[in-house]
Formats: structure tokens, C-alpha cells, sequence
């Protein structure tokens, strides 16, 4: 799965809602998350964040891997 991380927080620039072809990327609060389960990691909200807040799951920097989970929590709590 592809991962959305700190740069997020409080800009929700959107776009990569309008490219994720399974509309898996839901609004939380003050960021986007994706739903591991529906990802298909097809790669396409990647290149089209202005803030580079999303990474494949492998390759989230070591500052932000805290949000692997956090992206994760927050499906299993809703
Ligand atoms: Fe959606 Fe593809 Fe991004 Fe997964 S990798 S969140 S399926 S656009």
C-alpha cells in the first residue's frame, strides 16, 4: 500500500483523491489517509502530491514511519 505521511498535515491538497482510480484515499482530520485494503498500488496519487507526502509503504523516510501506522489506526478505529 501507499502511504501518506507529515507533509500532508494541514495543506489536503486533494489531488491525489481526484487520480486514485479506486477513490481510496479518505479525509481524517488534518490529512489524507489511504485504505490499505482498497490500495492497489498502482502508483498514481504519488507523483501528483504537491507536498510529496505520499510514499510506497517500503519507502517512507525513517522520520516518518510513525504514519505507517498511523494510516493504518486510523481505518481500524473508525
Ligand atoms: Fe489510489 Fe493508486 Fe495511490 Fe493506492 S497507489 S492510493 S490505488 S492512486
Amino acid at each position: 500500500t501507499y502511504i501518506i505521511a507529515e507533509p500532508c498535515v494541514d495543506v489536503l491538497d486533494r489531488a491525489c483523491v481526484e487520480e486514485c482510480p479506486v477513490d481510496c484515499i479518505y479525509e481524517g482530520g488534518r490529512m489524507l489517509y489511504i485504505q490499505p485494503d482498497e490500495c492497489v498500488d498502482c502508483g498514481a496519487c504519488e507523483p501528483v502530491c504537491p507536498v510529496e507526502a505520499i510514499f510506497y509503504e517500503d519507502d517512507v523516510p525513517d522520520e516518518w514511519e510513525p504514519y505507517v501506522s498511523a494510516n493504518v489506526d486510523f481505518f481500524d478505529d473508525l
